[in-house]
């Protein structure tokens, strides 16, 4: 995929939203700066009920939030980072009665500057040009290339219950007219505008810039074009077959009016004038914006100077860090937010953005590991603590807060939706394995009475996440077979405390009838502690004896799964033990 670099563009970085596009001229800011730069308000706390609460509570008046993207190509999951929180934003407002307007704009003028994303032929013709103007590549239905990659982001938004007030496109934005006083004041202010650019960014532009971008009239490109003059109607443009190394402009060149749409500004312009032409008085930003003298500073500045507007309040947000394995490998799904989305159910994804504060990074690395299954037991303890049930551990601060701003639907009465019965993903990973078992019924049973229609529904939800999560992402030591034939060969290495463990437990659990898994991880902890049996060797003894192998998932669960019948006889053929008591010999093992 071609970049540019600012150089390529006189300084001018192009997007706002990709990272690489970005090359500050100065050091990053250290952490605690960036924090400040957040706004004293809204920082250093730790859960939505702090930040966004608070940010809710220093505002005064009707409030305008907003965020945008450029629809250049698939979004990654950190992307839906902004949107989250600004959905959380909206609802912290509207929860304290503040007339709140949620916007997100796809900014489509951009230029096509993404080779390997377009099929061969189109490469020579719409390299340049508008992602409005980009026929869709995918040739599946899309008005064009930048409604098809910004249909797959709403769309994915709109999963995760958020729901913008409006969706606005910067090329259906332009032909009204109603940026042609900004791009008026932009060009008359040319000088001021290139003065800002050198103190705020130390980016030099030629003494004949001018801050617009003319869609050529002769081949249609935008990302090719400079605009050299301005004599209050005209611009003087030229689109050079040299401005930038990833696509060719045509050599024309001549005067043009840049208003209705036959022109763009260059995006710290266009952002700017989005601020003034809609009012925004929120707008979060990612870090890679938030750096000193970044795309954001020059934004404030150009808001300020040239326009005349104080910038919104800005949030500026970490990054989502997909974890150090690779995420491209065939099994796994790749960090497309889309892709993700079909794994980790949506109430989980929000939780996963909200869980830490804006200005922490956050680290998920779903390949080969637990963090799915970490996730719903994080959403579990928090739907518990809401409840008002036991929960075990420290709770997060604000965990209540927490729990509301993870659910899709703002008007969801929390306590019903936090007292409903949820089964541990994990224990449905396990039996989702173990065949021949019927899951509702067994579900209805650790519950103790028949789901709810909404319980069942979210169980479809997570039967169907673990299906993925088992398919895609899941650890080794988290697949098993049972071996149900015959005692494994593996249960031969078990040493004599650790069959009389499994003696004990086959009589305990005869006596204790343990149905959940947690009923069963207590009664292998009691079994193992009254024994003098630390409990790893325990777990073990558990794992030889039904899977065959010295690991596996969560042991109180894989009990649970299986029959009590099954799980009694197997333990204490596994034991070795006798009726009749006394130490085992060495178990006669098949396989
Ligand atoms: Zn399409
Ligand atoms: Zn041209």
């Amino acid at each position: 995929m071609s970049r540019r670099s600012p150089s390529e563009v006189e300084g001018e970085a192009p997007r706002r939203h990709s990272p690489e596009d970005e090359a500050p001229r100065r050091p990053p800011r250290p952490e605690a700066e960036l924090r400040d730069a957040i706004g004293p308000r809204i920082s250093r706390r730790h859960s939505p009920e702090d930040w966004a609460d608070e940010l809710a509570a220093s505002v005064s008046g009707p409030q305008v939030i907003n965020d945008s993207k450029t629809p250049s190509g698939t979004v990654h999951v950190g992307s839906l980072r902004g949107p989250v929180i600004l959905d959380v934003i909206a609802r912290a407002l509207r929860a304290r009665g503040v007339q709140t307007t949620y916007l997100y704009g796809v900014d489509d003028m951009d230029p096509m500057d993404a080779q390997a994303l377009l099929t061969p032929d189109a490469v020579e013709r719409y390299m340049g040009a508008p992602l409005a103007h980009v026929p869709d590549q995918a040739a599946d239905g899309h008005a064009s290339y930048a409604r098809h990659h910004a249909q797959t982001f709403i769309d994915t938004f709109d999963g995760l219950g958020i729901r913008p007030d409006r969706y606005y496109w910067m090329s259906e934005i332009y032909p009204t007219g109603e940026l042609d006083r900004y791009i008026r004041l932009a060009l008359d202010r040319a000088a001021l505008v290139r003065d800002i650019y050198v103190r705020v960014a130390n980016v030099r532009h030629p003494a004949d810039w001018h801050p617009l971008h003319v869609v050529c009239e002769r081949c249609g490109r935008v990302g090719t074009t400079i605009a050299t003059a301005w004599d209050g109607q005209r611009v003087h443009y030229e689109c050079r077959p040299t401005l930038v190394t990833w696509a060719l402009g045509c050599g024309n060149s001549g005067w043009t009016s840049p208003f209705g749409g036959r022109a763009k500004l260059p995006w710290n312009l266009e952002w700017a004038a989005q601020w003034s032409l809609f009012g925004v008085t929120i707008e979060p930003c990612g870090k890679d914006l938030a750096t000193a003298g970044g795309s954001r500073d020059r934004s404030d500045a150009i808001a300020r100077e040239v326009f005349e507007r104080e910038p919104p309040r800005r949030v500026a947000y970490e990054f989502l860090n997909i974890g150090g394995r690779k995420m491209s490998t065939s099994r796994g799904r790749g960090a497309a937010a889309h892709r993700i989305a079909e794994v980790v159910p949506a109430e989980q994804l929000r939780l996963l953005f909200l869980r830490p504060r804006p200005n922490q990074a956050i680290e998920f690395d779903p390949q080969g590991s637990d963090a799915i299954p970490r996730l719903f037991d994080e959403f579990d303890r928090l739907a518990d603590a809401t409840a008002g049930r036991e929960v075990r551990g420290e709770l997060p601060a604000g965990h209540a807060s927490l729990f509301r701003y993870s659910l899709l639907d703002p008007d969801t009465d929390v306590a019903a939706e936090a007292a409903s019965f949820r089964p541990a993903f994990g224990h449905l990973a396990l039996l989702l394995q173990v065949p021949g078992v019927d899951i509702e019924e067994r579900v209805a049973a650790e519950k103790g009475e028949a789901l709810t229609t909404h319980e069942q529904a979210a169980l479809d939800v997570r039967v169907r996440a673990a299906r993925a999560w088992l398919d895609a992402y899941a650890p080794e030591a988290s697949r098993l077979e049972v071996q149900r034939e015959r005692l494994p060969a593996s249960a031969g290495e078990l040493d004599l405390d650790q069959r009389a463990f499994l003696a004990r437990l086959a009589d305990e659990a005869g006596a204790r009838s343990p149905a959940s898994g947690e009923d069963w991880q207590t009664l292998i902890f009691d079994v193992a502690r009254s024994n003098g049996v630390p409990p790893r060797r325990a777990f073990e003894a558990v794992y030889r004896a039904f899977l065959g192998r010295p690991n596996g998932p969560r042991a109180g669960w894989l009990l649970a799964s299986l029959e009590p019948g099954f799980v009694r006889e197997r333990a204490w053929e596994a034991s070795g033990w006798t009726v009749s008591g006394g130490p085992p010999d060495p178990i006669p093992v098949g396989g």
